[in-house]
């Protein structure tokens, strides 16, 4: 199904085509696609749904798309995670790399 959806990080209309997201370990959203970023939006009924299966399974991955911030990537952490972590903007984390992967650790 395609729709009109605006797109937060183009701040733009597009008409995306409603796909599947895999969030990781086996839990699916639908979603769109945002032609332009790549972006994917979930509609808040599916973005709910998808967390509460998460945290049902007592997940604590889950799987985001990076983003150029600038020079570097980013990657934006869901609101229910922040609430959960109690992060707040302008917070300090702590990155460390070990093996292929990367543990963002809040101060
Ligand atoms: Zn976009």
């Amino acid at each position: 199904m395609n729709r009109e959806m605006y797109c937060p990080f183009c701040k733009k209309d597009f008409k995306m085509e409603e796909k599947p997201f895999h969030w990781g370990e086996g839990v699916v959203a639908l979603g769109f696609e945002c032609p332009k970023c790549g972006e994917f939006l979930l509609t808040e009924k599916e973005h709910r749904k998808a967390v509460r299966t998460a945290s049902n399974r007592s997940m604590l991955t889950l799987s985001r798309k990076m983003f150029k911030l600038g020079r570097s990537l980013a990657v934006r952490i869901p609101l229910d995670i922040a609430q959960k972590l109690h992060l707040k903007p302008k917070q300090t984390v702590e990155l460390y790399t070990n093996a292929g992967t990367i543990i963002v650790k809040p101060n």
